[in-house]
């Protein structure tokens, strides 16, 4: 079986890694309070979905 000569090292590690991370790029704005929100997903500002409200947020 193959084996790596060295250890990898904490910055080639790094290097490759810097790739791994997971954007999120879909947003709509919420039709109830305008803030941005991802699709078919409840709104975070304000708990509305499809016209209703379904989870009270704040006060
Ligand atoms: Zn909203």
């Amino acid at each position: 079986m193959a084996v790596p000569k060295r250890k990898t090292s904490p910055s080639k590690r790094g290097m490759r890694r810097s790739h791994d991370t997971l954007k999120v790029q879909a947003f709509q704005e919420c039709s109830n309070c305008g803030e941005l929100k991802r699709p078919h997903n409840l709104c975070p500002a304000c708990g509305h979905y499809n016209g209703r409200e379904i989870v009270a947020v704040g006060a």
